[in-house]
């Protein structure tokens, strides 16, 4: 496998930021420093350190789910399905687990990963991400209630949220759009304006859509300017 390749999987930046890393010298190979990008190199048998420090040789992974309403985003659980029950039984061996949560009853776009980092960057990262959602609701959202929404509503329990976007689609549907991620948040969001969720789907975090992935259950790797995006 070439070098730039191994490190931009390994999240070490995009392909341009590791050619800078080894035109400034930090790479090694077996202890010989590598300036070219395309130097091949052996996963079983070689030494790869950035700065000195030694590259993990495990694989890493950045996938996207589409998930299926009925299982919970956890990695085990005793008594109910979980979102890694559907996935391949490797990446649960390799470490993969989802970053953040959604709700059993919710479907859509759902990350998961193996590398610590960079699912902290994703959650707790100085950018803040949009995360989009589709939703079906009975009752009333009020112009009142929008108005809320849209300047920040305080949930039943004294907690505030921050300002979201809203549109409504027709009198039971709606687009909403946040940037944090309390528990229940969309649906508490919307009982404090009046209105009751009955179906809730993420649609994009950031720039990542499900529009590659129509179908529950399916799952592709992110691609590498995807995974750029929160590094
Ligand atoms: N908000 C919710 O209420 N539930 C989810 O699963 C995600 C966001």
């Amino acid at each position: 496998m070439r070098i730039d390749k191994f490190l931009a999987n390994r999240a070490y930046g995009s392909r341009k930021e590791v050619h800078d890393l080894l035109k400034k010298r930090f790479v090694t190979v077996n202890g010989e420093i590598i300036t070219k990008k395309d130097f091949s190199i052996n996963l079983d048998t070689d030494s790869i350190k950035v700065n000195g420090f030694e590259v993990p040789k495990q694989e890493i992974f950045y996938i996207k789910f589409h998930k299926p309403a009925g299982l919970i985003t956890a990695v085990d659980d005793v008594s109910h399905r979980t979102v890694m029950d559907v996935l391949p039984p490797e990446y649960k061996k390799m470490g993969v687990f989802p970053v953040g949560r959604l709700d059993k009853d919710t479907e859509g776009l759902l990350l998961l990963t193996n590398d610590g980092v960079w699912a902290h960057k994703v959650i707790n990262g100085r950018k803040h991400v949009p995360k989009v959602y589709y939703l079906e609701f009975n009752g009333e959202l009020s112009e009142d209630g929008l108005r809320r929404i849209r300047e920040g509503i305080l949930l039943g329990d004294g907690t505030q949220c921050k300002p979201a976007e809203i549109f409504l689609i027709n009198d039971s549907s709606a687009r909403i759009t946040i940037e944090e991620g309390k528990y229940h948040q969309v649906k508490r969001m919307i009982g404090a304006a009046g209105g009751t969720v009955t179906y809730l789907k993420r649609e994009s975090i950031g720039d990542i859509t499900l529009d590659d992935i129509k179908e529950t259950t399916q799952y592709i790797d992110l691609s590498e300017n995807e995974v750029n995006l929160f590094i």
